[in-house]
């Protein structure tokens, strides 16, 4: 079949894919109407949001700015270091049984809507393609067209814009990484410089530009993971678009009474960004787009019919039945997404802007001398605030004669930087009874964060220090 030739949909295989494999290039009519209207906002304020973040600067860093060289990410003022990274556990699951819950409510309404696939082929790439080569019928008719001045002359400004959105997504993506001064800086210098961050940037340009300009619609059929665990996440009673074949059937010419409200006019047909009949049922290719709603609606009102023959509905409610939003799985799925929400909450409500970490100095776990019995350790302090912070550290809750080695002195340690610190804590002879457990407080100037952490003071026995010993003891 001729790459541009009509093909009509069916349940048996991929309109997207010819009988030899080879791609059959779609052009989708224009459509218009509500949802069409408020997903091209909705796509625009999700590209706005995602081109401005990393100019917005929070606590002096970027909104959104995942520190790779330091090892830090920063989000909307807060700051995690890589002994934060298990929130992110709780923050994944959490977001991925949201998904999992709106999925089985609203079917593929992230893809439709949010997925930034979607948002960039449909608001960004399909746009410069209509703004160039014309509506369905001229973009069809330009492929056909023989080789000539006009057609090079459009395919080239095409493709040259393409590859333009292609890099400037790309070098946005890397700014999330690296930050947009170090990128402007980057960019100034030889790309022999910054291996790493040009072949990242080299790499999304070229896969972005491949899939927008050519591969496009494929992704979501063929790779996307998402795409294919729905038919696990959906049931009868999730909303998704469908048809409804009780109003619409037998199709047919609208002068004859005996049809039902499908005239068989192909638009919900020929708007499809993935090529499918909706009308054949809900099929793994529909990403929710809505494009047919708007379509058949159109149809509907130059008929003087009520619209929504093809809509938002779950199967139960095309088939006449109520839908059911609260059942088995959707109430699972919502206590998951409760569960994770709860853990990342009470988890950030527990993150300071300061770390403290003591750990026992390698060697033996404790010393016996003339002076006592010794326990040494080494304090981590870490700050993730931008200016110096003083620490000041302190036994609490001990007995007073303890002899310590380390505290008597604040601390300070350099913005967004980390430093190690030994302690020594010496339990006299004459008043050791045994192994006992002191706290160890750590106030952190200015903000007054304070940590306070328990430290096993080991030795001996008792008895065993009626004999003075000079040597460790293991
Ligand atoms: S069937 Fe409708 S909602 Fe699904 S992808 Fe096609 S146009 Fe979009
Ligand atoms: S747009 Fe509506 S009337 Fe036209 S073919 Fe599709 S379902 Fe039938």
């Amino acid at each position: 079949m001729p790459r541009t030739a009509d093909k009509k949909p069916n349940l048996t295989s991929v309109t997207t894919i010819n009988r030899d494999g080879s791609h059959y290039i779609l052009h989708p009519a224009d459509v218009r109407g509500f949802f069409t209207r408020y997903r091209r906002w909705f796509g625009l304020a999700l590209l706005l949001i995602y081109v401005i973040l990393p100019w917005i600067p929070i606590n002096g860093h970027p909104a959104v700015f995942l520190d790779l060289a330091n090892r830090r990410f920063h989000l909307f003022g807060m700051t995690f270091l890589a002994q934060d990274l298990w929130l992110g556990f709780f923050a994944v699951s959490g977001l991925g049984f949201l998904l999992f819950y709106l999925t089985s409510l609203f079917g593929r309404l992230w893809c439709g809507w949010a997925c930034p696939y979607t948002v960039f082929l449909e608001h960004v790439f399909r746009r410069i393609e209509r703004f160039i080569d014309g509506d369905a019928p001229q973009r069809r008719a330009l492929e056909k067209a023989p080789w000539n001045g006009t057609k090079i002359r459009k395919r080239v400004l095409k493709h040259a814009l393409f590859f333009l959105c292609a890099t400037t997504i790309a070098h946005i993506f890397l700014a999330y990484f690296i930050s947009l001064p170090r990128l402007y800086s980057y960019m100034r210098t030889s790309p022999l410089e910054h291996v790493q961050a040009f072949g990242v940037v080299a790499f999304l340009t070229v896969a972005l530009y491949f899939c927008f300009s050519w591969f496009r619609e494929q992704f979501c059929i063929i790779l996307c993971p998402y795409g294919r665990i729905q038919s696990a996440l959906t049931d009868d009673n999730t909303v998704v678009i469908g048809y409804d074949e009780k109003r619409g059937e037998p199709r047919g010419k609208a002068k004859d009474p005996s049809n039902g409200d499908c005239i068989d006019c192909q638009r919900c047909v020929k708007v499809c960004p993935t090529g499918i009949d909706i009308r054949n049922g809900l099929q793994m290719e529909c990403i929710g787009c809505a494009a047919c709603v708007d379509a058949c609606n159109e149809i509907m009102e130059k008929l003087d019919r009520p619209k929504g023959l093809v809509r938002y509905d779950s199967m139960n409610g095309l088939g006449g039945n109520p839908t059911k939003f609260i059942r088995p799985r959707t109430i699972i799925y919502s206590l998951l997404m409760v569960i994770g929400a709860v853990a990342v909450t009470f988890s950030l409500s527990r993150v300071q802007d300061v770390n403290v970490s003591v750990l026992r100095m390698r060697g033996s776990t404790f010393y016996v001398d003339e002076a006592g019995v010794r326990n040494q350790f080494t304090m981590a302090l870490t700050t993730k605030r931008n200016d110096d912070t003083t620490f000041q550290a302190q036994l609490v809750d001990a007995p007073s004669d303890l002899q310590t080695g380390g505290l008597s002195q604040p601390i300070v340690v350099k913005g967004q930087s980390s430093s190690k610190h030994p302690i020594i804590v010496v339990i006299p002879k004459e008043t050791y009874q045994g192994p006992i457990t002191v706290n160890l407080r750590v106030q952190a100037e200015p903000g007054a964060s304070e940590v306070v952490l328990p430290l096993r003071l080991l030795g001996p026995s008792p008895e065993s220090l009626q004999a003075p010993k000079l040597t460790p003891t293991p």
